[in-house]
């Protein structure tokens, strides 16, 4: 599938094989753009700025509505190219296409609201006399760089608010899996002026590097691991920079806990996408009182999962991005297996295919879970008290999701108090996000908020207007 820039399809001499991770089979081949292509996207981007400014907010709206209702017709295919190149169980791609179709629709209205305020000069020293209010004004070019678990709502929650405040965007799509969100760009620039989206496959190293060092980009919106979001904070000089990196959420169980309601929560968060989320529960901690209930009711929910072809609707694991993400995974819990720790169940690994494992006496300083495992591990740790559980969910360099299970409102208002993470769920896991809802970690788990207003903020900068009117 080729680029498009400025309303073209680019190719290059050197093509990179998209390969479906259940199979090895190619699915199709993109494009390994250099740099002069990469100056080519930022250039008809620039281009481009003036035909979506002139645009109302009324008609940019309407053309997100119109987007929208391209991607709802494009259901289904789209659904089976996210399974195929991410190797994600069909429903599960469903569901992120209806969280795009929601994204897009948040995005749709929020054009229609992007206020400033008025700003009583009069208030400041020789401020007498003015009529002063705020503007919320287009960056101009927004690069969106975006992984490979989520591609198309990840990329829609940068791609949306971007052109619902009127910048253009230049997407560089995860080279593992960019055919969806490059099938979608294709729907959005059937709506928009030529250069208003435009795609740009190859290397992060290289053609992702380049956008971010450009004077002549002025935001980069990044999804991604901490190692290439800290490289890119350091590189991005003045532009403007949003981060939404890794996790290691913790998800605790209190003694007093709904223990049915905690497992059906692991369930879904250590194992949904195959353990391949960013907020997904990565470390359950859990009172010793009732750890042996919690692990056997745990591990019979989780044997219950069907591994299998990621297109087949049975399936609720499937693999993860290639094998080599999943011997990383194999080769972290085995060194956990090593220093102590029990498996309760799985453990095994088939090419791209690892088991949904739940590992038993899991403690604090084992890389397993001072990593973030990108993979379907639930890893439990014991603790003793209400305090020992909060030192342990804040033991970590990351901070952007947690869950808490318990009854006792005080317990739950401690812990959503004294957890140091961007967001903290009382009797729902880490893994849960709606789209209008301020998303961001704390500590090395990013910079800034996403959900369509929260972007929309940073997408745009305040301009204030003065009129002396004496
Ligand atoms: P990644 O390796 O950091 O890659 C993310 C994107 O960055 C890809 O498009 C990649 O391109 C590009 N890139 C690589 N090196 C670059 C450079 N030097 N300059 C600019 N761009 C560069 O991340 P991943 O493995 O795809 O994704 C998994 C990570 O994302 C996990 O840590 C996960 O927790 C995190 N994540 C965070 C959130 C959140 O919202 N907080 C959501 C989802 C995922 P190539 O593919 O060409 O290398």
């Amino acid at each position: 599938m080729d680029m498009l820039i400025g309303g073209k399809h680019i190719s290059s001499d050197d093509l990179e094989e998209v390969k479906n991770p259940y199979n090895g089979e190619v699915i199709d081949t993109v494009p390994i753009a250099h740099l002069q292509t990469a100056q080519l996207a930022i250039d008809e981007a620039n281009k481009a700025k003036k035909s979506i400014q002139e645009m109302s907010a009324f008609k940019v709206s309407n053309k997100l509505f119109d987007v929208l209702e391209k991607l709802k017709s494009n259901r289904q295919a789209l659904a089976e190219l996210l399974s195929l190149e991410v190797g994600k169980p069909i429903n599960e791609s469903l569901v992120e296409l209806d969280r795009s179709v929601e994204t897009l629709k948040l995005a749709a209205e929020e054009a229609k609201r992007i206020y400033g305020e008025s700003v009583p000069l009069d208030a400041g020293l020789n401020g007498k006399g003015f009529f002063a209010f705020t503007q919320r004004v287009p960056l101009g070019v927004v690069a969106a760089i975006t992984p490979f678990n989520y591609p198309l709502n990840l990329t829609i929650h940068k791609i949306a608010p971007a052109l619902a405040c009127k910048n253009t965007v230049i997407i560089k799509p995860p080279s593992e899996a960019p055919l969806t969100v490059m099938k979608f760009a294709e729907l959005v620039n059937e709506e928009f002026p030529d250069g208003v989206i435009n795609t740009l496959t190859g290397y992060g190293s290289e053609v992702g590097d380049y956008l971010v060092t450009s004077p002549e980009v002025n935001k980069i919106s990044f999804t991604g691991s901490v190692t290439t979001g800290l490289m890119i904070s350091q590189k991005a000089g003045m532009k403007k920079v949003t981060l939404e990196l890794g996790g290691n959420d913790p998800l605790i169980v209190l003694k007093d806990a709904d223990i049915d309601k905690a497992v059906k929560g692991v369930i879904n968060g250590a194992f949904l996408n195959a353990g391949q989320v960013c907020m997904g529960v990565k470390r359950i901690i859990v009172e010793d009182e009732i750890a042996d209930d919690f692990s056997q009711k745990l591990v019979c929910e989780t044997e219950k999962l069907v591994m299998g072809n990621p297109l087949d609707e049975k399936t609720t694991l499937g693999t993860l991005i290639s094998e080599n993400a999943a011997i990383q995974v194999e080769e972290a819990v085995s060194n956990a297996v090593t220093e102590g720790a029990e498996i309760l169940t799985g453990g095994a690994r088939d090419g791209a295919f690892y088991e949904a494992t739940v590992i038993d006496n899991v403690t604090p300083d084992m890389d397993l879970v001072v990593r973030e495992t990108f993979g379907p591990v639930a890893p439990i740790i014991h603790v003793n008290s209400l305090d020992e559980a909060i030192d342990v969910a804040n033991a970590t360099e990351y901070g952007l999701q947690a869950g808490v299970f318990t009854n006792d409102y005080s317990a739950a208002m401690r812990c959503a108090q004294e957890i140091d993470a961007g967001t903290v769920f009382v009797n729902k896991q880490s893994t849960f996000r709606t789209d209008n809802m301020p998303f961001g970690g704390f500590k090395s788990s990013g910079v800034g908020k996403e959900g369509i207003k929260y972007s929309v903020e940073e997408m745009t900068k305040t301009k204030l207007i003065g009129l002396n009117l004496r």
